[in-house]
């Protein structure tokens, strides 16, 4: 799960990360208020959308006076930023975050991520801030350092210091580097997050190290004990068919294919992708209803599946283990009943109670065309989707 900036930097202040001052918000007057509140010469006004390159789409505006935090708020509210993260469909921005202006001396990057290969989290640090680090991975790698951390010891002094001298922060301003990497460690840690990007992280004019942007991600599977993380889930930054499957526990992933594809196991969805994919088609969507849905589950997996227009064919590719056929039969003939089947639609079911299974559709007046094997199944939607 993903949060705003500004929610970022509330997290950050617990940790003792230094960020500027700063207040949300949702209208130009609140923006002025804001502003007014802050007091000082510069502020920032900035789109707060789930997404980065705000900078270069135009979404950080310098205000040097309350006019121009208001002229500013009206412009950004209710605008739709396309920058390189969001696609070209980009995002409505509905909520400003009004900042200090900094004194930026110098930009650089610095990030925690856990890196899957080693199962370890990595601090990552550069001299090239403010721009997009995977530029400067592919061109110049050598510019980015990697601190490995051990989770018995976590993050050490030494390590932190190693890589702010890595970073080129100035050799005064390096205990202060360390101590805010430790607090963003512990951040990462204690709120299971699994990246924390601070770019830019910036050295100002007086002599301190501040954190400029906030990048937070969590691991969904530990939402759970962060109740205070939960609250600053954000509805409209995310694909309200996949807020409606998280409804009903169901794991569902939005794409840009033609052929929605309903079945319970991740990995048996990831193979039936692929031989879509290997038969010339296009999945619409990633869909696991799980091993012990119900009915009224499968029933809502369908109907998330039908509301999306890009749907031209299901494919529903279920091996009957502890999920039994013939509830997967059931949540699809009910589904079919709420909304109006109006695509072709195969079905390969097999295992626990597959005759029952079959026997229900057999039964129901839907225009099913029954696969026998996987790869069958798959040919067949490819072809009738066309
Ligand atoms: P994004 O990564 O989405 O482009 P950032 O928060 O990194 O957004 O802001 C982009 C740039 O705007 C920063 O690199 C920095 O130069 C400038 N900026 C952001 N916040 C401030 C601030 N509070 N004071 C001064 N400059 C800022
Ligand atoms: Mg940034």
């Amino acid at each position: 799960m993903n949060i705003h900036e500004y929610q970022g930097k509330q997290v950050l202040r617990q940790y003792g990360v230094a960020v500027p001052e700063g207040h949300v918000a949702f209208s130009p007057e609140e923006a002025v208020k804001a502003a007014k509140e802050l007091g000082t010469d510069v502020v920032v006004v900035k789109a707060q959308i789930h997404a980065g390159g705000r900078g270069k789409a135009g979404g950080v505006k310098l205000a040097k006076n309350l006019d121009e935090v208001r002229a500013y708020a009206k412009e950004l509210l209710g605008k739709v930023l396309v920058t390189h993260q969001t696609g070209p469909e980009g995002k409505e921005v509905k909520r400003l975050y009004i900042e200090a202006g900094s004194n930026i001396e110098k930009e650089y990057y610095l990030g925690l991520v856990l890196d899957r290969e080693t199962s370890l989290v990595n601090l990552m640090g550069s001299e090239e801030g403010g721009m997009d680090i995977e530029e400067v991975a592919a061109n110049t790698p050598d510019r980015i350092f990697y601190e490995e951390i051990d989770p018995v010891v976590g993050l050490t002094g030494f390590q932190a210091r190693r890589m702010a001298f890595n970073m080129n922060i100035p050799a005064k301003l390096v205990n202060k580097a360390a101590k805010l990497m430790l607090g963003l460690y512990q951040a990462y840690l204690e709120k299971d997050a699994s990246i924390v990007e601070i770019n830019p992280l910036v050295v100002t004019g007086d002599g301190q190290v501040v954190a400029l942007d906030a990048k937070f991600n969590f691991d969904a599977n530990a939402l759970y004990r962060h109740q205070d993380i939960m609250e600053m889930r954000d509805y409209d930054e995310e694909d309200p068919k996949e807020i409606e499957a998280s409804k009903y526990d169901l794991s569902y992933i939005s794409l840009d294919g033609n052929i929605g594809c309903m079945v319970n196991g991740a990995g048996l969805a990831m193979a039936t992708m692929d031989t879509i994919n290997y038969y010339g088609g296009t999945p619409a969507n990633f869909l696991d209803v799980g091993g012990g849905a119900t009915a009224e589950k499968v029933t809502e997996a369908f109907k998330i599946i039908l509301s999306d227009q890009n749907v031209k064919g299901i494919f529903v590719n279920i091996f009957g283990g502890i999920m039994k056929c013939d509830v997967i039969a059931e949540g699809v003939i009910q589904a079919a009943k709420e909304v109006s089947l109006n695509v072709p639609l195969v079905v390969r079911l097999e295992g626990t109670n597959v005759e029952l299974g079959k026997k229900l559709l057999n039964e129901s007046d839907l225009d099913i065309v029954a696969a026998g094997t996987m790869a069958d199944g798959a040919k067949k939607i490819v072809e009738l989707v066309g």
